[in-house]
């Protein structure tokens, strides 16, 4: 292990060895399970769910309840595992060879049958996903509030550079961006992608592994699942992530890769300005290694929950409103606070690595940011957060846009300087996580 390390490239190093990480652990929380698993040092959770064995054989023959009681007994299994590999007591490359039918296999029919009554999100459609319309011909059908039917489309994927610098880290978070979404934000910063479910090129899960392979293999330290909301999605994902373990340090398929590299966005001629080593993706030099993490609304069924627990390494949940109207009103989402709430006390229950993102919005520091800030003092005080200072009125909120409309026009400017030091002075006074990773990315420079 440790001649493993000595020979681990130099980006790499650098990112082990951030004054972050140093100041995240003196705050009190610095995602351990994360930084293991980016460094190679830890398998992702994935490899794990793919050593545990399955004893529904013939999963297709069993009923949706029947996969559920498995999963229940499966996941006291893998709790029980996780916890062993931290150990280090558990080889999980042996572990793996050699099963037919794993967990692994289980999440992915277990997503397929909830998108033929998607569940997927709080909405709860209860829609059929899962046969795809020839345009032109399903004019009767009914769709849910993402508009998607089975087919997934991804905008563009790219090496992010802008996210906290604990998953920015040196050479960039691997970030994919799907099409569409399940709230209706009235000021969303991805609007085009967002609210244009056609945006991007359609997607099928082995070209959705193939772009987490390269972003991993050029040194990306994590997969950055995102959107819109990734949740909608969630089917061709747990499908895409279960066939990673599959990829070798040669590139699988270049057709694919032409196909895809459309909407890589940072890409100028292949390879020309990132390249591939496989000391940044493989886990023991033997499996293809890339944590996973979840960039959400938040907005998701304790199904979709259930199953990324034994999927991803990290969260990135946004929490933007109060448990007021504000949610209606702005993003006409209702049952916000509730579902939100919920879903941050199951994965801090769960002792996962998260960060919490909350956008401080004009007009919105007294309804929004305050309670949200008391909740978290309230529920998870030691959990990092990044308070954002970033907003500028878009979409349906941008003055100069003929989107703009006038209903929206309290949250038509950016913050004031006020608001924003009031806001970072609220969280300092409750003793909140919040400073290392907010004032890092700090667009004003304002300090509590
Ligand atoms: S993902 Fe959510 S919004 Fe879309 S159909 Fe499923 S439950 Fe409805």
């Amino acid at each position: 292990m440790t001649s493993f390390f000595s020979t681990l490239n130099k980006e790499f190093r650098k990112f082990e060895s951030l004054d972050t990480w140093k100041q995240l652990k003196e705050d009190g929380n610095s995602l351990p399970w994360y930084f293991a698993v980016s460094i190679n040092r830890m398998p992702a959770k994935y490899l794990i769910s793919k050593s545990i064995s399955c004893s529904v054989t013939d999963l297709k023959l069993a009923s949706e309840q029947e996969l559920w009681e498995e999963y229940l007994k499966l996941m006291g299994i893998f709790l029980d595992k996780w916890k062993a590999v931290r150990s280090g007591e558990v080889d999980i490359i042996s572990e793996m060879a050699g099963q037919k039918t794993s967990l692994m296999d289980l999440n992915v029919e277990l997503v397929n049958r909830m998108l033929t009554h998607c569940n997927f999100c709080r909405w709860n459609c209860q829609i059929d996903r899962s046969v795809e319309i020839a345009a032109g011909a399903g004019q009767t059908k009914k769709h849910g509030t993402c508009q998607l039917e089975s087919t997934s489309k991804v905008s563009s994927y790219f090496h992010h550079r802008g996210e906290e610098i604990v998953f920015r880290g040196i050479m960039g978070s691997g970030t994919i961006f799907f099409t569409s979404c399940n709230m209706r934000c009235s000021f969303c910063q991805n609007g085009d992608i967002s609210t244009d479910k056609d945006n991007g090129i359609i997607i099928t899960p082995n070209m959705l592994a193939l772009m987490i392979w390269q972003l991993r293999m050029e040194g990306c330290h994590n997969t950055n699942w995102v959107g819109g909301d990734p949740t909608i999605h969630l089917h061709t994902i747990v499908q895409a992530i279960s066939m990673l373990d599959s990829f070798k340090v040669s590139n699988p398929n270049n057709e694919d890769l032409n196909y895809i590299e459309a909407v890589k966005a940072d890409n100028y001629g292949r390879y020309s300005t990132w390249h591939t080593n496989s000391e940044y993706a493989f886990y023991q030099k033997q499996v293809f290694n890339s944590p996973q993490l979840w960039n959400s609304n938040f907005f998701m069924s304790k199904e979709a929950m259930y199953i990324l627990r034994s999927l991803m390494d990290a969260w990135l949940p946004d929490f933007k409103f109060g448990p007021g109207k504000c949610a209606l009103d702005l993003s006409r989402t209702p049952w916000y606070w509730d579902t939100v709430t919920n879903n941050l006390k199951l994965i801090h229950e769960w002792d996962e690595d998260f960060v919490i993102r909350h956008l401080i919005m004009p007009n919105h520091v007294d309804c929004c940011t305050k309670p949200v800030l008391d909740w978290i003092a309230k529920n998870m005080p030691e959990v990092p957060i990044n308070i954002m200072d970033q907003y500028y009125p878009d979409n349906l909120c941008d003055p100069m846009s003929t989107k703009y409309r006038e209903r929206y026009s309290e949250i038509a400017r950016s913050p004031t300087k006020d608001e924003i030091v009031r806001s970072y002075q609220y969280a300092k006074d409750l003793n909140l996580n919040f400073e290392t990773l907010s004032l890092e990315k700090s667009v004003f420079g304002m300090k509590p």
